[in-house]
């Protein structure tokens, strides 16, 4: 006989209906399930306020706004509960996405189960949703395929409910490799603050380059993802004695990543193994990144800040152009100009190691997002304060990761 369990208020109740009994809460497989339809974010009817974040001329205080605009690079599909019975989905990427699942998890039932079904999302896209959960009674798919029915719940306190996302959309397949966790937004506390002695300092930034900023960090999150840079980084001294024999000389300078303490003719803080996957890790741990624009003479990075010129966010990042970035990203992580994690001297470390990397990937076509024309941040003049034309990428036949890997090691 198959059994229909209620899912009923409270939970502590259901909890211990369904110990000992595994898989009798899903129907049986003759079972005619009743989903939900899937959604068109693309074409939704004004009830789901949907909106286009960072339109090019959306006003800039929405941008700088962090209760509203901030993202994890690992989760650019955002999904956020908004009282107790609504949800916020929000795109943080320049292309849309295909087949998007939302899975929910309650806390007294161990399973996920499809809670909305996105056939479209496009670019930077944000919209509200009511939960199904709370308007009635519905069926649902498990991620086993099998289906449960989940009664009329009320209303969930904040946080009760564990969103994930899945998509059979290549471009996701991408966010998911994603390791780095790094919470991304932009603020106006630096060029509200600029000194007087350089008004140029930091600029304000905009929609238009915002958007460029976010596909970057997309991308270079990505690539210190990427398992050849974690073996490369991990194994760094390998780097710097092949890097020495493709150019016939001896290795210059530190023979391996070395950490803050000063110099002493030749003498450096090498780091243990231990410490080398310490320091990998700071590059992706789950700490608050501000970016932000300079037009000094310096760019500046420390503590939650990394920042660049407007050209590196205009066209530098799609050729590749990552030295500057990936320096004050390492100054963002903890490093200062004695270690070769942020120092570009003595043959390179970081700086130098992950811009051929880059490089590298952009010649794989092994990034998230590749085709400046996508944005194409460079024609909107209107909107940037330099001139640009449309980047385009050559890699240097010399390039040391072109040279030892030949055109493999794509991330499948
Ligand atoms: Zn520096």
């Amino acid at each position: 006989m198959k059994k229909t369990i209620s899912y009923l208020l409270p939970f502590a109740l259901f909890a211990s209906i369904l110990v000992g009994c595994s898989d009798d809460d899903s129907k049986g497989d003759n079972y005619n399930a009743n989903y939900l339809p899937s959604i068109d974010a693309s074409n939704l009817p004004v009830g789901n306020q949907p909106m286009t974040m960072f339109e090019d001329d959306e006003n800039s205080s929405k941008m700088y706004d962090n209760k509203d605009r901030w993202f994890r690079v690992n989760q650019p599909m955002q999904i956020l509960q908004k009282g107790k019975d609504s949800v916020q989905i929000s795109l943080y990427s320049p292309v849309g996405l295909t087949d998007v699942k939302v899975y929910a998890k309650l806390a007294n039932y161990d399973k996920r189960f499809l809670v909305y079904q996105f056939s479209k999302v496009p670019a930077f896209h944000r919209s509200f949703h009511q939960l199904p959960l709370v308007e009635g009674k519905h069926d649902y798919q498990l991620e086993n395929g099998k289906t449960v029915t989940i009664d009329k719940i009320d209303g969930f306190s904040s946080g009760a409910i564990q969103f994930s996302v899945e998509s059979s959309d290549p471009l996701f397949a991408k966010f998911k490799k994603i390791k780095s966790a790094r919470l991304v937004q932009f603020s106006t506390q630096y060029h509200l603050n600029n000194p007087a002695d350089d008004p140029n300092k930091y600029l304000p930034m905009n929609p238009v380059l915002a958007k460029e900023a976010i596909t970057m960090i997309i991308n270079f999150s990505y690539a210190i993802s990427h398992p050849l840079y974690y073996d490369t980084f991990m194994n760094f001294d390998r780097y710097k004695r092949e890097q020495a024999a493709a150019a016939g000389t001896e290795v210059n300078g530190a023979l391996n990543w070395h950490g803050n303490a000063d110099d002493v003719d030749g003498v450096y803080d090498y780091l243990t193994k231990a410490q080398i996957e310490q320091a990998y890790n700071t590059y992706i741990d789950s700490r608050t990144l501000n970016m932000a624009m300079v037009g000094g003479g310096s760019a500046w990075g420390g503590g939650a800040l990394a920042s660049q010129w407007e050209s590196g966010y205009v066209t530098g990042h799609w050729v590749g152009e990552m030295s500057v970035w990936s320096h004050e990203y390492s100054h963002h992580s903890g490093y200062s100009h004695s270690s070769n994690l942020a120092n570009s001297g003595q043959g390179g470390g970081q700086q130098e190691m992950l811009t051929d990397f880059y490089k590298y990937l952009i010649s794989l076509n092994d990034l998230p997002f590749i085709d400046p024309d996508i944005l194409k941040g460079y024609t909107k003049t209107k909107y940037l304060s330099g001139a640009y034309k449309k980047p385009v990428f050559k890699i240097n036949p010399k390039n040391p990761f072109l040279v030892k890997y030949k055109g493999e090691g794509k991330w499948n």
